[in-house]
């Protein structure tokens, strides 16, 4: 791996109970300074950050901007904070959508209700995955960006230009991050060293074929060539063009494992998420395998693969 462009620090901030670490990027630039995502709202995630910032020198009311990848708590948590500071905090137009959707409680918990209803998930599950959610909830502040961005869009972030690559799939919004003169990107958590990305399915949070959208913005990164990619955690990965043509083969042969355990009968997708993805028992694990499996389920309906049937209680799917 070669070494870092002499703007660019790496500043891994540590995330509550089992949830690892998130890298943060600080942007100095010739002519000013700039954050790439912020970390949680946490007393530990906050204290390391400003302990990073002042042992690089950096005031952190002398940050000008703020890019959010996407609006997942681990990328946006302390927005307020830095608008605070004076920054300008931007995100895409879709995450921000999706970020007011999230700080809505009334909202977010109507549409879970009629998530579950609709995929008939068993009460106890529900109740449960119910109670974790004040929790994610106090990791994010409650903020409104200062202004969006779009696909393509060159941002001059103290005098580094980076050009928006609008990526979604992880969420409706996600955008990645390109430096040219350093052939680098930042990939958020579009891709990242280690595990696949999650891809999850909500109807009213993720759109129709998330599965599918992520597909085609892998090929995207994949088609930009050799770059070394800079993840939302983990290590750097030293050509993201390979890394982005792995992930498309992983997901590939995914959509036919879940093809594979369709049958003739209509099962619902929490079943199904059992055979497709294995049994994860902790109920964060299920949740997540549940709304991945469903992700892949809808990209087979889009495909004309699988078909949804109206059961007596829910939905469920069949081989088409
Ligand atoms: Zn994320």
């Amino acid at each position: 791996m070669r070494e870092l462009p002499s703007w660019l620090r790496v500043f891994e901030l540590p995330m509550p109970a089992t949830l690892g670490a998130v890298n943060t990027y600080l942007v100095k630039g010739p002519q000013g300074l700039g954050l790439i995502d912020t970390g949680m709202d946490d007393v530990n995630s906050r204290k390391e950050l400003l302990g990073l910032l002042k042992k690089e020198g950096v005031d952190p009311e002398s940050i000008e901007q703020v890019i959010c990848t996407h609006h997942h708590p681990d990328h946006c948590g302390i927005g307020k904070t830095l608008q605070g500071f004076g920054a300008r905090v931007l995100m895409s137009e879709p995450d921000a959508e999706s970020l007011a959707l999230f700080l809505s409680r009334p909202e977010m918990d109507r549409q879970r209700a009629t998530f579950f209803g609709r995929h008939d998930v068993p009460d106890e599950f529900c109740d449960r995955v119910t109670s974790m959610f004040p929790f994610f909830r106090k990791l994010q502040e409650s903020f409104v960006p200062d202004d969006s961005l779009s696909d393509m869009q060159i941002v001059n972030m103290g005098g580094i230009e980076l050009e928006v690559m609008l990526t979604p799939g992880h969420t409706r919004g996600h955008i990645c991050l390109i430096q040219r003169d350093e052939d680098l990107i930042f990939t958020g958590d579009h891709i990242i060293p280690g595990d696949a990305t999650h891809v999850s399915m909500r109807e009213e949070v993720h759109g129709t074929d998330p599965l599918g959208k992520f597909v085609r913005s892998l090929e995207r990164v994949r088609d930009i060539g050799s770059m070394v990619g800079f993840g939302g955690h983990g290590e750097p990965m030293p050509d993201i063009s390979l890394r982005a043509d792995q992930l498309v083969r992983h997901h590939r042969a995914r959509i036919e494992r879940v093809a594979r355990t369709l049958g003739d009968e209509p099962r619902k997708a929490f079943d199904l998420s059992e055979d497709a993805l294995g049994g994860r028992n902790k109920v964060f694990a299920r949740w997540l395998a549940m709304s991945q499996t469903l992700a892949y389920l809808a990209h087979l309906v889009t495909r004309e693969e699988a078909v949804e049937v109206t059961m007596d209680k829910g939905v469920g799917y069949r081989r088409s």
